[in-house]
C-alpha cells in the first residue's frame, strides 16, 4: 500500500480554502484534509463548497472536523459537527475522520454509520489524539477501534515527549497489515512523520508552509520532498541519522540526502533528536538494534553523545577503530547487517572529525602535516571536537595550550595529551600561530559573538573556526580585518562528512555537491 501524502487545508473561508487548495497542489499533495472546523461561520453548505473545490482537483479528500477537546479549531456544537461529516459523505468525500471517542455514543455512531450506508465509497476514520503523551496501550486502543468498527482506518497520533516514545508507534505500524494512520507529534516525534511512509502508514500528514501547520511537529512539503527524499522511500529504504541534542541546526541532512540523491541510493539520512545522556542514548541505539525490519545502518554522532556513543559501542563489544579509542568520542556509527551465525548486528564507532579537521588546517594554508610540528596552537574549548583536533595536532607534534571555561575538563585533556592548560582570561595572552575556536561560541543565532579579543588577533596568525553555521563568524571577520590567515568550519565539516559518507556506503561522495548542499542551508 501506497502511503499518501495529505495536506491539511486550514482556512476560514471559502476564497482562502481555494487559495490553500491551490498551493497544495503546487506544493504536490496527493491528497487533501478539508480542516472544516477553521471555517468560520461553518455550515453544510460552506463545507459542501470546499468539498465541490477539492473534488475539481481530483484529489480525494478526508473531511474533519475536530472536536475543539482533540485539537480542533473552533468550538463548533457536537451536532453540527457529525452534520457536517454526513453532509461531506453525501457530497462525494472519499473519507471522514471523527473522533473514535465521540464515535462510542449511540446517537453519533448512528448517525455517521446511518450517512456510511447511504453512500456509494465514503469511509471512516476513526481518530483517537493525546496531546500530552503516549497512550497507555496503542495495540489495545487500535484492537479496540476495530472491534467497534471493523471497516474504520484507525487513527492513531500522539505527542511523543522523547525520540524514544516514537517505538510503540513504529511497532503498531510493523505489526499490522491493514490500513492504519500512526505517527507522532511534537519535534521528538518528527522523524516518525517522515518513516511513516516507509511503514505503511496509510497517510502521512504535512503543511503548505511552516506558517500552516496544523499540529505541532508538522512538516512543510518542500522539507518532506526536498531535504528528506519522500518521494524515494519505500519499505527498502535503509536509513542514517545524526543523532544530538540539538540537531535542528544540522547540515547532516541537507548534504548526507543530496549525496544519497547523487548516486542514486535507496538510503535517507534524518535528523534523530535524542535529548538527555548515555542512559537515553543507550536506550535509543537499544531500541534501533532490537528492531532490523527499521532499517538503521548508520549515524552520525553529534554534541552531547560523542563520548556516549564510544561507551556504547565498547559496552556492546562493537568494533572501535583505534582513533576513535584514543580520541575517547566517535562521531560516527555503522550498524553491519546480521551475521549468519548470530542474529546480533556489530556495531562500529570511528571518528572522522580528527582528520577532517587537520586536512582543513593543511590544506587552507597549503602546509602538510609535518609542518605542523612545534607549531604553537591554542585551542579555546575542551569538549567532542576540542578532543579529535587536540589529538590530531599532538600526533602531528604541535605545541598545544587548551583553553576552557570548565577548568577541571580542560585540564583533563591537557592532561590526557601532554598539553599546557589556561583558563579562558589568559586568552589574551596567547602567543600561538595557530588559533582554533572549538567552542559554540558565534554560531547561529548568537553571530555577534567571539571567544576571542578582537586586539589581540595578530596577522601572523592563522584562525581556525570549527563553527559552520555561518561560515564566516565574526571571529574570522576580525581576524581576516587583522591581516590573519583564516580556515572556516565548512571545510572541516566536509572533510569530516565525505569519511563518514564512504563509511555509508562505499562510495566517494563529491565535495563540490556538499559544499552546494551546506551553503544552501546555513545563514
Ligand atoms: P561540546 O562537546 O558540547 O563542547 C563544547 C565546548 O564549548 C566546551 O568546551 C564548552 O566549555 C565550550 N563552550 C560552550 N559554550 C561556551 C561559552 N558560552 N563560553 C565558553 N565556553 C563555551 O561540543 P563539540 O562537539 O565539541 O562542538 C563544539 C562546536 O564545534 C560546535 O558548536 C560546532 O559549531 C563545532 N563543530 C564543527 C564541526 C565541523 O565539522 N566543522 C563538527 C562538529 C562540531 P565547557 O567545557 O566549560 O562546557
Amino acid at each position: 500500500m501506497q502511503t499518501k501524502l495529505a495536506v491539511p487545508i486550514a482556512a476560514p473561508n471559502l476564497d482562502k480554502a481555494r487559495q490553500q487548495i491551490e498551493a497544495a497542489i503546487a506544493a504536490g499533495a496527493e491528497m487533501l484534509e478539508l480542516r472544516t472546523d477553521y471555517l468560520e461561520n461553518l455550515s453544510v453548505e460552506l463545507v459542501k463548497s470546499v468539498i465541490a473545490e477539492a473534488k475539481a482537483t481530483n484529489l480525494p479528500a478526508i473531511v474533519t472536523c475536530r472536536d475543539k477537546q482533540q485539537g480542533g479549531a473552533i468550538g463548533y456544537p457536537a451536532q453540527l459537527r457529525t452534520d457536517v461529516l454526513a453532509a461531506a459523505l453525501k457530497a462525494g468525500a472519499e473519507f471522514i475522520d471523527f473522533e473514535y471517542e465521540n464515535f462510542l455514543s449511540t446517537d453519533n455512531q448512528e448517525r455517521i454509520k446511518l450517512a456510511l450506508s447511504e453512500c456509494s465509497k465514503g469511509r471512516l476514520i476513526l481518530s483517537a489524539h493525546n496531546f500530552k503523551t503516549k497512550f497507555d496501550d496503542i495495540s489495545q486502543l487500535y484492537r479496540d477501534i476495530l472491534t467497534v468498527y471493523p471497516a474504520a482506518i484507525p487513527k492513531l497520533v500522539y505527542t511523543a515527549n522523547h525520540i524514544n516514545d516514537c517505538f510503540e508507534a513504529f511497532d503498531l505500524l510493523h505489526q499490522t497489515s491493514g490500513e492504519q494512520i500512526v505517527f507522532c507529534m511534537g519535534a521528538a516525534g518528527l522523524v516518525s512523520r517522515i518513516i511513516a511512509k516507509k511503514l505503511g502508514s496509510f497517510v502521512t500528514f504535512a503543511s503548505i508552509d511552516e506558517k500552516t501547520a496544523t499540529a505541532p511537529g508538522q512538516l512543510a512539503v518542500e522539507q518532506l520532498k526536498n531535504l528528506y527524499r519522500y518521494d524515494c522511500i519505500n519499505a527498502d529504504t535503509q536509513l542514517y541519522g545524526i543523532i544530538g541534542s540539538p540537531v535542528g541546526h544540522s547540515a547532516g541532512p541537507a548534504v548526507h540526502n543530496a549525496c544519497f540523491a547523487e548516486i542514486k541510493a535507496n538510503k535517507l539520512y534524518l535528523p534523530l533528536l535524542v535529548e538527555g545522556g548515555q542512559a537515553e542514548f543507550d536506550q535509543f541505539l537499544n531500541n534501533i538494534l532490537s528492531r532490523e525490519w527499521l532499517g538503521f545502518a548508520g549515524f552520525s554522532v553529534t554534541i552531547p553523545h560523542k563520548a556516549n556513543a564510544l561507551e556504547y559501542t565498547k559496552a556492546k563489544f562493537g568494533f572501535i577503530e583505534p582513533l576513535a579509542e584514543k580520541i575517547g568520542a566517535a562521531n560516527t556509527l555503522t550498524i553491519d547487517e546480521p551475521r549468519a551465525t548470530s542474529h546480533e548486528r556489530r556495531i562500529s564507532a570511528y571518528n572522522t572529525d580528527y582528520a577532517g579537521a587537520l586536512d582543513a588546517i593543511t590544506s587552507t594554508l597549503e602546509i602538510s602535516r609535518a609542518d605542523l610540528n612545534n607549531l604553537p596552537v591554542a585551542v579555546i574549548g575542551a569538549g567532542g571536537v576540542a578532543r579529535a583536533i587536540v589529538a590530531g595536532l599532538s600526533d602531528a607534534g604541535a605545541k598545544i595550550k587548551i583553553y576552557n571555561r570548565t577548568v577541571k575538563k580542560g585540564k583533563k585533556l591537557a592532561a590526557e595529551f601532554n598539553c599546557d592548560f589556561a583558563s579562558l582570561s589568559e586568552l589574551p595572552d596567547v602567543e600561538a600561530k595557530l588559533l582554533i575556536n572549538c567552542t559554540s561560541i558565534g554560531m547561529h543565532p548568537n553571530t555577534d559573538e567571539t571567544p576571542f579579543p578582537q586586539e589581540c588577533l595578530k596577522a601572523d596568525m592563522a584562525v581556525f573556526d570549527t563553527v559552520y553555521n555561518p561560515a564566516e563568524t565574526l571571529l574570522l571577520k576580525q581576524a581576516s580585518q587583522a591581516g590573519a590567515k583564516t580556515i572556516n568550519g565548512v571545510d572541516m565539516f566536509i572533510n569530516q562528512a565525505t569519511a563518514q559518507f564512504k563509511l555509508f556506503t562505499g562510495q566517494d561522495a563529491k565535495p563540490e555537491l556538499m559544499r552546494k548542499a551546506i551553503c544552501n542551508c546555513i545563514i
